[in-house]
């Protein structure tokens, strides 16, 4: 369920929906107009990305129009994958009981090769905490929550 369906209310998603923090777009936990291609893609275990048909960029799934070119005509495409981390975070005390079990757990930016940094589980190989610039690849699994979600596998040493 999404929160346009949850109790009787209807959301406006016309505008999209953003979570910024500086110039990084943060975070993505449910389906609206502008990412159902996100969603429908983790179902098929595809990480799914935006292109500006005009210039060729590649967007964070959110994005509804290219910065560079102003233009609104972008495409779906398949992500390769694989990034580095930009920045991550060890959580210790969970934000919900949920996630506690798991703590402590990393959450960080991965920088995609194609130039797009995706807000996201960090799962260390052998546990403990990734280097900022350590390679990952994308994978798919069911969080704590239930919920599927692309996480990302790191692999020590710089790319
Ligand atoms: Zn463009």
């Amino acid at each position: 369920m999404t929160s346009n369906q949850s109790a009787g209310t209807t959301i406006d998603w016309s505008e999209g929906f953003r979570v910024v923090a500086g110039h990084m777009e943060l975070g993505l936990t449910e389906a609206s107009p502008e990412t159902q291609g996100f969603w429908d893609g983790v179902e098929r275990d595809q990480l799914m990305i935006k292109r500006c048909v005009r210039c060729g960029r590649h967007l964070h799934p959110r994005r509804m129009g290219c910065p560079d070119c102003w233009q609104g005509d972008l495409r779906w495409v398949e992500a390769t994958g694989g990034g580095t981390v930009y920045s991550f975070s060890t959580v210790h005390r969970a934000p919900a009981a949920v996630w506690q079990a798991s703590a402590p757990y990393c959450v960080g930016i991965v920088w995609l090769d194609e130039g797009v940094a995706l807000f996201t589980r960090l799962v260390p190989d052998g546990g403990g905490e990734p280097s900022i610039g350590d390679r990952v690849v994308v994978s798919f699994r069911a969080l704590e929550s239930g919920q599927k979600l692309p996480v990302f596998l790191v692999r020590e040493g710089r790319s």
